[in-house]
C-alpha cells in the first residue's frame, strides 16, 4: 500500500472480508477509492466472493485466523470476522466464542496501536429473545448464557464489552454497529439461515422447512442498505460510539417469507413443518431512530425486490 494512500487514512483492513457481508464491504470500500486488506481463514467464507477482486491493486487477501495476533499498517480496521449462521457458529462453540472474543482483543490492540477507527459488526443476538419489542438500544437484552446460542450471543457482548472498554481506558476510536438479519447475493447456499434456505429449496422444488409454527418473527435488511449503514457508521465523527440499531423495521413472520419466497420463484415445493431450535427469538424488530437521527440512514430496498436480486443470484450458482 502506497504512502499517497496513508495520507489520505484510507488503508481498510475487513476482517471476515470473504464473507456474505465482508465481501459486499471490499467492493464498497474499492469503489470509494480505499486500499483493501481482506483478513479471513475461510470458515464461512468463499474464495469465490473475492475472486472478482483478485488482480486489482488496491486488493489483498490474506488467510488468517484473527485469534491470532496480526501486525499490519492500516487507518481503518472493519470487524466482522465470526461465523453467523447457527449451524455454522454451533459446529465449534468454542472457536466461536474465541473469534468474538480474542478477535476483538487482537483487533483493538491492532487499533490502539496504529490509533486507527475500528467498527464492530454487532449483532441483534445481544439482545437475545427478547422482552421489549421493538428493540431500541438501551435495552439490555434476555439471553441465556449457557445454551446452543450462548457461544454466539455471549461472545458477541462480551465483544461490545471490550470495545467499550478499549475505548474509556485507552481512547481507541470505536463503531459498534448491531445488525438485524441481513441477506442478499453471496449468502453461503448451505448456510441454514432462513431465507437462503427458503430460496435453495424452492428453486430444487424440495419441501421449505419452517421451524416452529412459523410464527416467530424477523425484520430483513437487503445487504446493499446495511453496508450502507455500516460505511455511515465508519464516517461519523468520533463522538458516535454506538452501539446503533442497522436493519429493516418491517417485520415478517416466517410463514410469510416461505410464501413470499413460493410466489417470486414461482415453485410448487410445499411448505412442512420441523420442531423449532432450542432458544429460538420468538421475535425481532430494530428501533432504526437512533440510525435514523445519528446517521441520516434508514433502508430502502423491499423485501420482495431485495428477493428478487437473491433468488437471481441462487439460480446462478445452483445452475451453475
Ligand atoms: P459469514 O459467515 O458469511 O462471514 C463471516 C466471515 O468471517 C467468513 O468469511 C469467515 O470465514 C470469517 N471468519 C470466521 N471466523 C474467523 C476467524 N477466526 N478468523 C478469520 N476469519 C474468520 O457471515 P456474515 O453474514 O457475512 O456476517 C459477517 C459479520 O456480521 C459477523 O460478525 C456476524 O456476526 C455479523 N452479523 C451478520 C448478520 C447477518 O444477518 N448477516 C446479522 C448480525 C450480525
Ligand atoms: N428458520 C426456519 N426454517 C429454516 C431456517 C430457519 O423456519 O429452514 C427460522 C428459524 O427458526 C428462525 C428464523 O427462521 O426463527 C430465522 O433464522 P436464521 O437462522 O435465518 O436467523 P436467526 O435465528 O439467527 O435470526
Amino acid at each position: 500500500m502506497s504512502s499517497v494512500s496513508a495520507l489520505l487514512e484510507n488503508r481498510s483492513l475487513v476482517s471476515g472480508g470473504s464473507g456474505f457481508l465482508g465481501s459486499h464491504l471490499c467492493d464498497r470500500l474499492l469503489e470509494a477509492g480505499h486500499d483493501v486488506l481482506c483478513v479471513d481463514n475461510l470458515f464461512t467464507g468463499q474464495k469465490r466472493n473475492i475472486a472478482h477482486l483478485i488482480g486489482n491493486p488496491r486488493f489483498e487477501f490474506l488467510r488468517h485466523d484473527v485469534t491470532f495476533p496480526l501486525f499490519v499498517e492500516v487507518d481503518q480496521i472493519w470487524n466482522l470476522a465470526c461465523p453467523a449462521s447457527p449451524i455454522h457458529y454451533q459446529h465449534d462453540p468454542v472457536q466461536t466464542t474465541k473469534t468474538s472474543v480474542h478477535g476483538a482483543i487482537n483487533m483493538l490492540g491492532l487499533a490502539k496501536r496504529l490509533g486507527a477507527k475500528i467498527l464492530q459488526a454487532s449483532t441483534s443476538e445481544v439482545y437475545g429473545d427478547p422482552q421489549v419489542h421493538p428493540q431500541t438500544e438501551d435495552y439490555w437484552g434476555h439471553v441465556n448464557p449457557i445454551g446452543p446460542r450462548s457461544c454466539y450471543d455471549e461472545g458477541k457482548r462480551c465483544a461490545e464489552t471490550l470495545f467499550f472498554d478499549y475505548h474509556r481506558q485507552n481512547q481507541v476510536r470505536i463503531k459498534v454497529i448491531r445488525i438485524f438479519n441481513t441477506y442478499g447475493p453471496r449468502m453461503h447456499p448451505n448456510d441454514g439461515r432462513v431465507v437462503s434456505n427458503f430460496i435453495v429449496q424452492a428453486l430444487k422444488g424440495e419441501d421449505l422447512t419452517i421451524y416452529g409454527e412459523g410464527l416467530q418473527t424477523r425484520s430483513f435488511c437487503y445487504v446493499d442498505d446495511l453496508i450502507d449503514g455500516m460505511m455511515r457508521m465508519m464516517n461519523s465523527s468520533d463522538d458516535v460510539t454506538g452501539p446503533i440499531n442497522v436493519g429493516n423495521p418491517t417485520e415478517f413472520t416466517m410463514i410469510q417469507l416461505a410464501e413470499t419466497i413460493l410466489g417470486l420463484t414461482g415453485s410448487a415445493s410445499r411448505i412442512v413443518f420441523l420442531p423449532i431450535p432450542q432458544d429460538d427469538p420468538r421475535q425481532r424488530q430494530p428501533d432504526i431512530t437512533r440510525a435514523r437521527t445519528t446517521l441520516g440512514w434508514e433502508p430502502k430496498v423491499q423485501l420482495e425486490d431485495g428477493l428478487k436480486e437473491t433468488i437471481s443470484y441462487f439460480r446462478r450458482i445452483l445452475g451453475s
